[in-house]
């Protein structure tokens, strides 16, 4: 079985790869090396933020790769202080400038921020829309909306987004808005995808991982790309970046999904912010 990186379709004609290299707490000093790397790899798709602090260092890797533009796939999303709409412009323009790009794959709000902005996440939404048109951006999406915030777009926006970036792991398995994103046809990113490293020494994943010759982040990794999510781990170990590159060659029978659904602990699990009172906004 070769280890080809599918492509999932998104709800606006645009497609996104299955597997990305994500570059959260990556210092900005090592990302054009980190990135240089995973497209050595083969990654194809890279998940940054303003919020990072290395939107300058992700284009710089891109750009050293050799690789045409149009091969890598690029996401980075709106940070929190500029979610009023003359400040997401400017920001957005920040944002292709410190990648110098001329465009970018997909762009989300961060946070849906729901206790600051007098609880107006559609106003920033409306303003992603003008990206999209004017083809700066190529697909937009949210990240970290729950259920409420996604049935308020429905309502109050005219694009559905592309994709709803959320942290999802087998300790936190984020089912009500996966749901949603299925019924909805709102891919689902999973963020954290092995909750930063922390469900590596759970002693199921360990016996799985032994029992088919596998390692644990490639099991708990594999998991996700068989429920469908879209992922994209983050190291800076070069072992590590190739290790969570092969996850498709192999395949999880339903007893082992079994196994790793059974690990879900519901709201305790989560590992960061819930996103319904999460207000923080950088100086
Ligand atoms: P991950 O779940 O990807 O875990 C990263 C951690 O796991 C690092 O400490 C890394 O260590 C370690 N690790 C990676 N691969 C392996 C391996 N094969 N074996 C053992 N340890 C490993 O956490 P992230 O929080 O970084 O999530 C991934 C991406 O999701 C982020 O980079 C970002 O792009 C996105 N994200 C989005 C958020 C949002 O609000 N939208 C929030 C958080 C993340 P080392 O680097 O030392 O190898």
């Amino acid at each position: 079985m070769a280890n080809t990186v599918p492509d999932i379709s998104l709800n606006d004609g645009n497609t996104i790869p299955q597997l990305g290299f994500g570059v959260f707490q990556i210092a900005p000093k090592d990302t054009a090396e980190a990135v240089g790397r995973a497209l050595e790899i083969g990654y194809r798709h890279i998940d940054t933020a303003e919020m990072y602090g290395n939107e300058a260092e992700v284009g710089e890797g891109i750009r050293a790769s050799g690789l045409d533009r149009s091969e890598v796939f690029v996401t980075s999303k709106l940070n929190n202080g500029f979610h009023r709409p003359e400040d997401a412009r400017a920001a957005f323009e920040s944002t292709l400038s410190a990648l110098k790009m001329d465009y970018i794959d997909l762009f989300l709000i961060h946070w849906p921020l729901p206790t600051r902005y007098d609880g107006d996440f559609v106003s920033t939404w409306k303003t992603l829309e003008e990206f999209q048109r004017d083809g700066r951006a190529r697909s937009i999406g949210v990240s970290n909306f729950q259920v409420a915030h996604l049935e308020r777009l429905a309502a109050e926006a005219d694009v559905v987004p592309a994709v709803n970036q959320i942290e999802v792991h087998p300790y936190f398995a984020n089912e009500e808005v996966r749901a949603y994103g299925r019924a909805h046809n709102i891919p689902t990113e999973a963020w954290s995808p092995i909750a930063q490293g922390k469900v590596l020494d759970d002693p199921t994943v360990v016996d799985l991982a032994e029992e088919i010759g596998r390692t644990p982040a490639q099991v708990v990794l594999r998991w996700h790309v068989q429920r469908g999510d879209i992922i994209f781990p983050k190291s800076t170990t070069p072992k590590r970046i190739e290790e969570n590159f092969h996850i498709f060659d192999f395949t999880l029978d339903d007893t082992a999904m079994e196994r790793i659904n059974g690990l879900d602990k519901g709201e305790p699990g989560r590992q960061g912010p819930n996103p319904d009172v999460f207000d923080y906004i950088p100086a």
